[in-house]
Order: C-alpha cells, then sequence, then structure tokens
C-alpha cells in the first residue's frame, strides 16, 4: 500500500470536518470544529488551522468539499447560502496558508464521487446521487468521471411557477422546495400541527410522503434523461429516514418521466458513507489532483 496521504476537509454550514485519507480511502483520524461564519478571512483561517490539527506524516494535498458552484476555469468558489464564502480563489488561499497542493470541489459532488468510488455507486459507470437533508444536494458520474459542474441539482425546476425555494434562492418550483427535510417538516406542520416534523411523517408512514416521493420521482426522471444514469443513490438524513416511504412513488414516477428502457432498469439504492462521504470525496479528488 502507497504510503500517500491527502487530508479531506468536508465544510458544512454548521461545523467543518477535516480527516487523514490514504490511497485506499479510509479515513484515519478525524477532528470536527464548528463552522466559522463572521467573515470570509475568519473562515479561510479557520479552515487552516483545522487542518494543522491533523498530523501531516505522508500528506501530499488537502482537499475541501465546500458549499459553493465553483469556477473551475478561473479557479473561484462563487458563493454560498449559508456561509461567507464569495467570489473567492479559494484554492490559490489555502495553498498559501497551508504550504501544500489543495483541490476544491462542490461537497454534494465529492460525496457523490466517494459513493461511486467506495459505497453505494461501485460498479457503475453512470451515476446519480441526491442527498436529501436540510437542502438537496446532488452530484453526478457520467461515463466513470465525476461531472464537475455546478450540478446544483437540487435546484432543478420540477413545478413551473411552484414552491418558493429556500434561503437565498429566488427560484420557485425546485426539487428542494418539495424534497427537502426542511420541506418535509413544513408539510408536516401544515398536516399535523405546530410540533410535528419531518420524522413525524415518517414514523406515521403518512400518505404526504407518497407526494413527496413522487415529486423526487418526477426530478429523477428529468436527470436520467439528461446524464443516462444508471442507479442513483439517495442520501442525507431525510433521505435515509424517509428511503422506504419514498421509492415507491418515485419509481412510478420515474417510469413515467424517464425514456424506456432507463425507468424500468434504473436501480435506486441508499448511500452507504453517511456523514464521512464528503470528507472522502475531497480527500479521494485531492488524490487524484484532478
Ligand atoms: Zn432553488
Amino acid at each position: 500500500m502507497s504510503a500517500t496521504r491527502v487530508i479531506g476537509v468536508d465544510l458544512g454550514g454548521t461545523k467543518v470536518l477535516a480527516g487523514v485519507v490514504d490511497a485506499d480511502g479510509k479515513v484515519h483520524q478525524t477532528v470536527e470544529r464548528p463552522t466559522v461564519t463572521t467573515s470570509q478571512q475568519a473562515l479561510l483561517d479557520e479552515l487552516a488551522e483545522t487542518v494543522q490539527e491533523l498530523p501531516r506524516d505522508g500528506v501530499v494535498a488537502v482537499g475541501f468539499g465546500i458549499p459553493s458552484r465553483i469556477d473551475h476555469v478561473r479557479g473561484l468558489a462563487l458563493g454560498a447560502v449559508n456561509i461567507p464564502i464569495r467570489d473567492v480563489p479559494f484554492a490559490t488561499e489555502m495553498e498559501r496558508r497551508l504550504g501544500l497542493r489543495v483541490e476544491m470541489e462542490n461537497d454534494a459532488s465529492c460525496a457523490a464521487y466517494a459513493e461511486f468510488k467506495l459505497g453505494a455507486g461501485r460498479g457503475t459507470r453512470d451515476l446519480l446521487v441526491l442527498t436529501l437533508g436540510t437542502g438537496v444536494g446532488g452530484g453526478v458520474v457520467s461515463s466513470g468521471r465525476l461531472f464537475r459542474a455546478y450540478t446544483e441539482l437540487g435546484h432543478m425546476v420540477i413545478v413551473e411557477d411552484g414552491e418558493p425555494c429556500q434561503g437565498a434562492c429566488s427560484g420557485r418550483g425546485h426539487v428542494e422546495a418539495y424534497c427537502s427535510g426542511t420541506a418535509a417538516g413544513k408539510l408536516a406542520k401544515r398536516l399535523l400541527g405546530p410540533d410535528a416534523d419531518a420524522h413525524t411523517l415518517v414514523e406515521q408512514d403518512h400518505p404526504a410522503l407518497s407526494e413527496i416521493g413522487h415529486h423526487l420521482g418526477v426530478a429523477i426522471g428529468s436527470l436520467v434523461n439528461v446524464f443516462g444514469s444508471t442507479r442513483v443513490v439517495i442520501g442525507g438524513g431525510f433521505g435515509i429516514a424517509a428511503f422506504d416511504r419514498l421509492v415507491p412513488a418515485a419509481r412510478t414516477a420515474v417510469l413515467r418521466e424517464a425514456l424506456a428502457p432507463s425507468g424500468q432498469t434504473l436501480e435506486i439504492v441508499r448511500a452507504e458513507l453517511g456523514g464521512e462521504a464528503g470528507l472522502v470525496g475531497a480527500g479521494l479528488i485531492a488524490l487524484e489532483g484532478s
């Protein structure tokens, strides 16, 4: 086994999770800190300090998964909803602080790549990953390669002029407004009262989950028509908890929306890697130096 190691970092809205990742994608040591959101400068400094808490033996690069659209041509992190990142040459800034090669990618793409290489996406060439949590994130692997574009799959329109989207997004009818845990929580309150949340729907096996599953299936069907995905991995806190209740309605919608025979043959499976997927994927991307 190669002694080459990297550090993978998953920058989330509330916490930073960093760990040493070896050439097989195994995580050896992790450190977690709350995310500093006071300023961009403070956040970048904190990320560097977090990385410096980990052992550097054999470490050749650092990979960051960040909740931002990435401009790979100009090397910019363009902007995030909940953290102070905007038009910043993120990799250059971090290389200056750390003295190591730095790679960056959207956090959901990192998680998708980890599932592709080591988790529920193994053995496919055309994979779609959708994480249903606070928001909806996603990643695409096409012909065996991570599709390194915005891939903001949660902001795809599935209902024209539909429900307003979340956070800083001005759109309407986006996947996130219907299929996120946050959207499910809002729906639960509307149907069951102020004490209910997304988990109440799951506990009660509530029929509203079929509606959410239908929206999810419409989104998946459209994405399959674009990317020719043969498997979709569903992750995220809400996605995992509600998986069995979402999939039957999702499958029916996929059968209608996806062009034959993709709908019939598409596999819909649970994510396998859990909370470390983003960190591992960021590490894998750093290892490959792509
Ligand atoms: Zn949106």
